[in-house]
């Protein structure tokens, strides 16, 4: 039988690891929101739509997609979080639908140290280049 779930304590590991990012992008965030805050209006009048990563990119449109890049970051930890209450964090989303379809090597739970480096994947390195891919 394949291990599905990673023990309570390396779910206790993950937890404390999630919560101290979430909790260090809140910093930037803060940090970026006041020091752009004078110039909070120009959010509003900017469209971000033709923004390429190019140097002249005014800096608050710079922080302004930090901010959203970062909250994004935030829902999906948040949502990694509810995976570690429901009991799935870790395992592979392609093995949830189907296990004879997931490719993951050794096991269907995700790698300990890839985890903790990204506690939001939701797929085995494998089966992640697969979707990619539309092959499964
Ligand atoms: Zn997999």
């Amino acid at each position: 039988m394949a291990k599905t779930k990673y023990s309570k304590a390396d779910l206790e590991k993950f937890k404390k690891n999630i919560h101290s990012k979430m909790y260090d992008i809140n910093e930037n965030i803060e940090a970026v929101r006041s020091t752009t805050s004078s110039n909070s209006s120009v959010f509003a009048e900017n469209n971000t739509e033709d923004y390429n990563e190019g140097t002249e990119a005014h800096e608050v449109e710079k922080s302004f997609l930090l901010m959203s890049r970062e909250s994004d970051y935030i829902v999906n930890l948040q949502k990694a979080l509810q995976r570690i209450e429901d009991g799935t964090y870790g395992l592979c989303e392609v093995y949830q639908e189907d296990p004879i379809k997931c490719e993951c090597p050794t096991s269907p739970l995700i790698d300990k140290e890839r985890l903790l480096e990204v506690p939001n994947a939701t797929k085995g390195v494998f089966c992640k280049e697969k979707k990619k891919l539309n092959l499964v």
